[in-house]
């Protein structure tokens, strides 16, 4: 199961029709409304709990070996 960026709902990415790619990433969507939320403002949902400012850091680069 994936889960809805933008509601956190679980999402069978199986059947959903709805999805997005963002930054190689593909995105699932509970509903067109949640998908039309996240291509206004991807960034807003893939950067949740990931503060910009900063710079990179060390532990948290650690946890998240994505891009
Ligand atoms: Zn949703």
């Amino acid at each position: 199961m994936a889960v809805d960026p933008v509601c956190h709902a679980e999402v069978d990415e199986s059947r959903s029709p709805l999805r997005a790619v963002y930054h190689g990433r593909t995105y699932y969507f509970c509903s067109a409304a949640c998908k039309a939320a996240f291509d206004r403002n991807a960034a807003r949902y893939v950067e949740e709990g990931a503060p910009e400012q900063g710079g990179v850091n060390g532990s948290r680069a650690g946890l998240l070996p994505r891009h």
